[in-house]
């Protein structure tokens, strides 16, 4: 929707932790990998790393990244969760890869990476942080925000606080613009509130990712959601899942929907100090498959450019 609170970024540009670029600048795009995480530790420690360990590591991955053609990801690591802006300023700097953070807090993981402070805090108390790192920099800094990350726990209903979160989510997106990845994956329920809560505050489907959709194996439900205008996500690709992925990516296709389509791995550089989880396979793998099973450059071209572009297009939807 056109809010009377517009967004002061112009819908052709987006924030990476260097600054400013044209989302035209994108290139070729991993929408949804973590450089590092440390999931799995307790939220207190969440943040810290051994900073000469991961550089040492992650710094050499993204420069084969680059190498192998890969120009922007996208970090969905959150604060609470491992989320350091400083670290992915250097790696960028160091690469030549721009990466984009977000704000947002992580919903999923049995609500361990949310901060204490939220849950008696008001979705608009919520929202009012996330505006302020979008308008101001984030922990004052100059970085700001390319999307809202949240998420809901895999396997029940809707907890009070992931719905809240969630409405803090929307919130923000009305007076920022940024689009929403929300980590839903399999979890219908979870779907439906969301869509439910984006038609209630008059906002487009567009302003929304289904983060994790390819663990849904019903196809129609993804392709229905697709329809409404949603992101689908099918972010966890891997090497041994390439038919899969070409078989349904093939499915959007005939349906004319593989521009609402998002791959990407949900790799991770440094997994709590662990051995990379690759962001590769896309690039090696999943690429000349879908070559070689009727797809054509343009097709490969909107899966890994034009649609990034438009999902993380500032602008109030
Ligand atoms: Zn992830």
């Amino acid at each position: 929707m056109l809010s009377s609170c517009n967004s002061s970024k112009s819908a052709n540009q987006i924030h990476t932790v260097q600054g400013d670029i044209k989302v035209s600048e994108l290139g070729l795009t991993l929408s949804h990998e973590h450089t590092m995480s440390n999931y799995g530790k307790d939220i207190s420690e969440a943040s810290n790393y051994d900073s000469v360990q991961l550089f040492n590591q992650v710094i050499p991955y993204v420069k084969q990244l680059k190498a192998l053609g890969v120009n922007s990801i996208f970090d969905c690591t959150t604060a609470y969760f491992g989320r350091r802006i400083d670290y992915l300023k250097k790696i960028s700097e160091e690469t030549g890869v721009q990466i984009i953070t977000n704000t947002g807090f992580y919903g999923a993981a049995n609500d361990r990476y949310i901060p204490e402070f939220a849950y008696k805090a008001s979705a608009q108390a919520i929202a009012d942080i996330w505006i302020d790192e979008f308008k101001n920099g984030i922990e004052g800094s100059q970085i700001k925000p390319g999307f809202i990350k949240l998420g809901f726990d895999d396997g029940k209903s809707p907890s009070a606080i992931d719905t809240k979160l969630f409405e803090a989510g929307l919130l923000t997106h009305l007076s920022t613009g940024l689009t929403l990845a929300v980590h839903t994956g399999e979890n219908l329920e979870a779907m439906l509130l969301q869509t439910q809560l984006l038609k209630k505050h008059n906002i487009h489907p567009s302003a929304w990712i289904w983060t994790h959709a390819y663990k849904l194996k019903d196809d129609a439900t993804l392709i229905d959601l697709a329809t409404q205008g949603a992101w689908i996500s099918l972010d966890g690709f891997k090497t041994p899942n390439t038919t899969e992925y070409v078989n349904r990516i093939k499915l959007f296709k005939e349906k004319k929907l593989l521009h609402k389509v998002l791959v990407s791995h949900d790799g991770n550089g440094f997994p709590s100090g662990g051995a990379i989880r690759p962001f590769q396979a896309i690039l090696e793998d999943l690429v000349p498959a879908l070559l070689q099973n009727g797809f054509t450059q343009d097709d490969v071209d909107q899966l890994l450019f034009r649609n990034p572009e438009e999902a993380f297009r500032i602008r109030i939807k």
